[in-house]
């Protein structure tokens, strides 16, 4: 079965950049209640999509304090629990990152390494792609990043 998840933030001076659960080195950072990885985001909506359990506002509302800052690595954790609950695994994850600057390329090695150790993958199976908006836009502007990512789960 295939999930799909889709993520977007904006970008603010002053707050840190978290993608793919690795930390980049930028100027703007995501503004959001969790660390504001919309990498994971979407992921997770894929994850959570593919078994057919919702969406990552309904299991980890913005307005619960206990995930103010928390690290978007404890929303995957719980959605690799829900699939395999669900008597499904992972087979694959594609994302695309859509991103102005800053160069991506450096950091996606760490960023495949990251997901596959989170959801039990080899780094093979885990595709991180990245692009930009072409100065089009609101993301051509460098005012939000967004992320689109696929994934397939198989019966166990
Ligand atoms: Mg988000």
């Amino acid at each position: 079965m295939i999930g799909f998840g889709f993520d977007i933030h904006r970008l603010a001076e002053g707050e840190s950049l978290v993608l793919g659960g690795v930390t980049v080195h930028s100027s703007v950072g995501t503004v959001a209640h969790s660390d504001g990885d919309v990498i994971l985001h979407a992921l997770v909506d894929a994850l959570l999509g593919a078994v057919g359990m919702g969406d990552i506002g309904e299991h980890f509302p913005d307005t619960d304090p206990r995930w103010r800052g928390v690290s978007s690595s404890v929303f995957v954790a719980e959605a690799m629990r829900i699939v395999t609950q669900a008597g499904y695994k992972v087979v694959n994850i594609d994302a695309t990152l859509v991103l102005e600057r800053p160069k991506i390329l450096p950091y996606k090695d760490d960023m495949r390494t990251a997901i596959a150790t989170m959801c039990g993958l080899a780094r093979e199976r885990v595709s991180i792609k990245a692009t930009t908006s072409e100065a089009v836009g609101a993301i051509g502007r460098g005012e939000a990043v967004q992320a689109w990512v696929a994934c397939e789960v198989q019966p166990v």
